[in-house]
């Protein structure tokens, strides 16, 4: 697992069951929450073979592609496991056409085995001279056709090309029954809707996805770091970068902000776009940190001949983020907030310190909301703002429930920038008061219908997502 805490069973009574990677804690390993045994899948027999064994033997099933989840959804204590890692096949077309699509609607696609990560994904499009919009992060190693596109599927470049579920174009799946079916817009068109949002691990086995790609772009990426000697500063800063957020959005700038008491960090990214355009574009929130801070500001605004030499710059050399015991929460921070009310976004957002995902508004706000299963409340929203409790390996249990006690109260505050408590089920908590709102928003009944038809003996079920309130904690027996 990415995050190991999900691995580290944790008893009623406090007692952890754990199998630590700090060897020298001296604590023997045991089989916490890994499933103890499954299948790694190498083409869609084992995939069908795997489900059907399950489904006759009623075995708790986890599928696991990178692990990186930060719902512990790829874990499951006691599990059977369908490890999708190995699926690792790429192909290129430049006139693929989606199955029962008429065959004049082409795209330039790529078609990514389940198991392909964002670093290969992102060389192999490259070698075709194209881009597509993935993950980002250090390393690469989020996965490309596993749960990041099913939970939606963010890029500091959606707010020019949209989300992973707006540029994916087809999926092969594994259902429940163990048939192998193609999904697009044209086949089962209610399962792609669904798969577009809905989850991972909740509607059966996807074997590939097909994305659009884009052609490739030019970029400069303005950087912003500010330090703060007192709130008032702070509050000015921040107020101002979230009042002047709705524009950039919509001009299609994304970025990734870290915003606390004694500083602040912003890096934005935009394609198609020349130095002095960013150095305009920055100008009045320069000039202002500039003034409030009287000159404690770093701008930068480097450029690059395409995505690619930025992404080796910026996320490629570093070591990927493994082995931490992290949890998050999240809420997806409305427009309407950000324009009408920025002092109290700024406000909030001091008193927590977060980080900001900005990978929403413009183009991910053009796409019509009833199009994919994703919860609605993405295409009013601007960004995704975050908070993060961390602990050492080998931590107490009472460590850790103070960890997630914290969270759950950042998370009250959090909910006072949205009025639907909006959440990304990719970088949420599992600790949300109405998961069904928070994650899936208006659209949870029609996500429930289309899991009932595609897994009626709820085969696939994981924590926090659809359906999965009929089951025990444990995920083991219906309630
Ligand atoms: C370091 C880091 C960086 C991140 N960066 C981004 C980012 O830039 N943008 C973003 O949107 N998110 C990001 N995320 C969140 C990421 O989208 C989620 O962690 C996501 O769940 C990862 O999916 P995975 O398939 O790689 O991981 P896994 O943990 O293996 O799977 C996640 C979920 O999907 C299911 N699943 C996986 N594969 C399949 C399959 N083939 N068929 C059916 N179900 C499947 C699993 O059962 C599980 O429920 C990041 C996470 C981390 C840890």
């Amino acid at each position: 697992m990415q995050n190991t805490n999900f691995e580290t069973y944790l008893f009623p009574n406090g007692t952890i069951d754990a199998c630590y990677l700090n060897v020298t804690l001296n604590v023997p390993c045991k089989q916490e929450s890994v499933p103890p045994i499954g299948v790694d899948i190498r083409k869609p027999e084992d995939a069908q073979a795997a489900i059907n064994f399950a489904r006759r033997k009623n075995l708790r099933l986890v599928v696991k592609n990178t692990g990186h989840d930060y719902l512990g959804r790829s874990a499951g204590r006691g599990g059977f496991l369908l490890w999708t890692h190995h699926l690792k096949d790429k192909a290129y077309n430049a006139t693929f056409v989606p199955q029962g699509a008429p065959s004049t609607q082409t795209y330039e696609a790529v078609t990514f085995g389940a198991g392909v990560q964002w670093q290969e994904a992102y060389d192999y499009v490259d070698e075709q001279g194209r881009f597509i919009i993935g993950g980002l992060a250090q390393g690469g190693s989020v996965g490309a056709a596993g749960g990041w596109v099913m939970g939606g599927g963010h890029s500091a470049f959606s707010p020019s090309l949209g989300l992973g579920v707006d540029n994916v174009l087809e999926f092969t799946v594994v259902l429940a029954n163990g048939k192998l079916v193609t999904t697009n817009a044209y086949q089962h068109p209610d399962l792609f809707w669904a798969l577009r949002g809905g989850g991972g691990g909740t509607y059966g086995i996807v074997l590939s996805a097909t994305y659009q790609t884009h052609p490739n772009f030019a970029l400069t990426t303005p950087t912003i770091q500010v330090n703060f000697t007192s709130p008032e500063i702070a509050q000015s800063v921040v107020t101002e970068l979230f009042r002047l957020h709705p524009d950039l959005s919509d001009a299609g700038w994304g970025a990734y902000t870290w915003v606390f008491p004694e500083a602040m960090m912003a890096i934005f990214v935009a394609p198609n776009v020349t130095v002095d355009e960013a150095n305009k574009r920055f100008e009045p929130l320069v000039s202002h940190a500039m003034n409030a801070t009287g000159g404690a500001v770093i701008y930068t605004a480097p450029a690059f001949s395409n995505f690619t030499a930025w992404w080796k710059e910026s996320f490629q050399g570093g070591p990927p983020q493994v082995g931490g015991n992290v949890e998050i929460s999240s809420r997806l921070l409305p427009r309407e907030m950000a324009k009408e009310r920025p002092e109290e976004v700024a406000r909030i957002a001091l008193s927590l310190g977060v980080a900001t995902n900005s990978v929403a508004g413009g183009a991910v706000s053009r796409v019509d909301p009833e199009s994919t299963g994703l919860n609605p409340s993405w295409r009013k929203a601007i960004a995704q703002v975050y908070i993060a409790e961390i602990w050492e390996e080998g931590a107490n249990s009472t460590t850790i429930l103070a960890s997630r006690e914290r969270l759950k109260q950042g998370t009250d505050l959090l909910d006072k920038l949205t009025k639907d408590s909006g959440s990304y089920l990719n970088e949420g908590s599992l600790y949300e008061r109405d998961f069904k709102k928070s994650y899936f928003g208006s659209h949870y009944p029609k996500l429930k219908k289309i899991k009932d038809k595609y897994d009626p003996s709820s085969l696939f079920v994981v924590a926090s997502g659809v359906g999965s309130d009929e089951w025990d904690a444990e995920l083991r027996c219906r309630k």
